[in-house]
């Protein structure tokens, strides 16, 4: 078979099975409202928790950090590395209590890079079930034993402990801290006292936490800093902290943040930080101020908070399919791919965007619309959205007859 016959061969397979990906081609920014065909539709799919995509302080930095120039021109060992970046790190380190931190161009490619960095053959790395893809890759990718455990499952997550014991060399235990298609979060202080009385070396990644929680008992101190912080932990307690700059900071790009020692390392030896070019000095200058917009306007996380909180009590009233989630993460549970895909384009019609998450990304049999809030909805918004979901969902099997 021709390589073109072999590819729409399994193209199709895909369809048959609901699974193909479409891509929609947005006009206009990623705000609360998005452009798609000409049409303004109010987005619920974005991981811009705190509407700083668009924030005009935000915009103006990155507008004049492409005066440095408008990519690094190589990597950051060689001839990337501009005192902005520098900036960035000892921000990040600051704000996340941290000793150091260490930018990468993408969350992908700093646990990739992480991951591998630490453990190698010899090495075991334990992970959650549910853990996102980019952690899954640097497990499989690093040739490290590589355990799993049933999704928050403190008991199994022992139980991998004593079979890496056994197995001898290091251990890193990786967890998302918030997790992306559930939205629920890691028991982090059950974990990290279970990896401190097995020796084992905890990660945690704060992709959808950075930025979105303060507010909780325990994060005062260090509100952008996460589940990590909401859980009261600290440096010694959770030495590897990864977060993302895509999400709650409006932006790209990504930071590992931890003691001196481990950010030297993964300046030696994480393969993804060394062999591409630095991030373009203008996305440096742009999350800058967008941390330092999270920080002065600590109202965006309140208001998030009480999103989230309005959304769910007014899902509950309607009967919807909610998950236990705290977070601005809030996955409706349908199932059913092809409900799920059906449902998202009747919501699409009626101008709401909402992300239909179908497998390998989540497990078979547990196809969900993600519905992500953001301190920019209005309450308004919210209950619009709702309505037309209910309606959706009840129109459903009319839909597919
Ligand atoms: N970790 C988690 C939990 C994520 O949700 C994502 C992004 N979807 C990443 C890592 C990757 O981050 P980035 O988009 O910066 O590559």
């Amino acid at each position: 078979m021709t390589l073109t016959e072999t590819l729409r061969r399994r193209l199709d397979e895909r369809r048959a099975q609901n699974l193909y990906r479409q891509l929609k081609t947005l006009d206009a920014a990623p705000g609360p409202r998005a452009i798609v065909d000409g049409r303004a539709l109010l987005t619920f799919s974005s991981n811009d928790y705190l509407g700083l995509a668009t924030h005009p302080d935000v915009i103006a930095a990155q507008q004049s950090g492409a005066s440095l120039g408008a990519g690094t021109t190589a990597s950051h060992l060689v001839n990337g590395h501009l005192r902005i970046h520098q900036q960035l790190q000892d921000t990040i380190a600051d704000v996340t209590g941290r000793e150091a931190a260490l930018v990468f161009s993408s969350g992908y490619m700093a646990n990739i890079g992480t991951i591998c960095a630490l453990v190698g053959r010899g090495d075991n790395i334990i992970s959650d079930r549910l853990n996102h893809a980019s952690l899954i890759d640097g497990a499989r990718l690093s040739s490290a034993a590589s355990l799993r455990f049933p999704h928050n499952d403190l008991d199994g997550l022992e139980r991998q402990l004593e079979r890496a014991a056994q197995n001898g060399g290091n251990t890193l235990v990786a967890v998302d801290g918030v997790y992306s298609m559930d939205g629920d979060l890691a028991p982090l202080a059950q974990m990290a006292e279970l990896c401190r009385k097995h020796n084992a070396w905890l990660m945690v990644d704060e992709a959808h936490g950075f930025g979105t929680m303060g507010g909780l008992v325990g994060s005062e101190q260090f509100p952008l800093a996460g589940s990590i912080a909401a859980a009261g932990l600290t440096q010694d307690e959770v030495p590897v902290m990864m977060g993302t700059l895509g999400k709650a900071a409006g932006n790209a790009g990504a930071f590992v943040a931890g003691s001196r020692e481990l950010i030297d390392f993964l300046v030696q030896f994480a393969r993804p930080y060394i062999y591409t070019t630095g991030m373009p000095p203008a996305v440096a200058a742009g999350c800058l101020v967008a941390i330092d917009v999270m920080q002065r306007e600590p109202e965006r996380r309140v208001r998030l908070g009480r999103n989230i909180e309005f959304f769910r009590a007014r899902a509950a009233g309607l009967e919807l399919p909610l998950a236990q989630s705290a977070s601005a993460i809030q996955p409706l549970l349908l199932g059913c791919e092809k409900k799920v895909v059906t449902v998202a384009a009747e919501l699409q019609e009626r101008g709401f965007l909402v992300g239909a998450i179908r497998p390998p990304t989540v497990p078979a049999g547990t196809a969900r619309l993600r519905i992500t809030l953001s301190a920019n909805h209005s309450e308004a918004q919210i209950e619009q959205l709702l309505v037309a979901l209910a309606e959706s969902l009840r129109t459903f099997p009319a839909v597919t007859s």
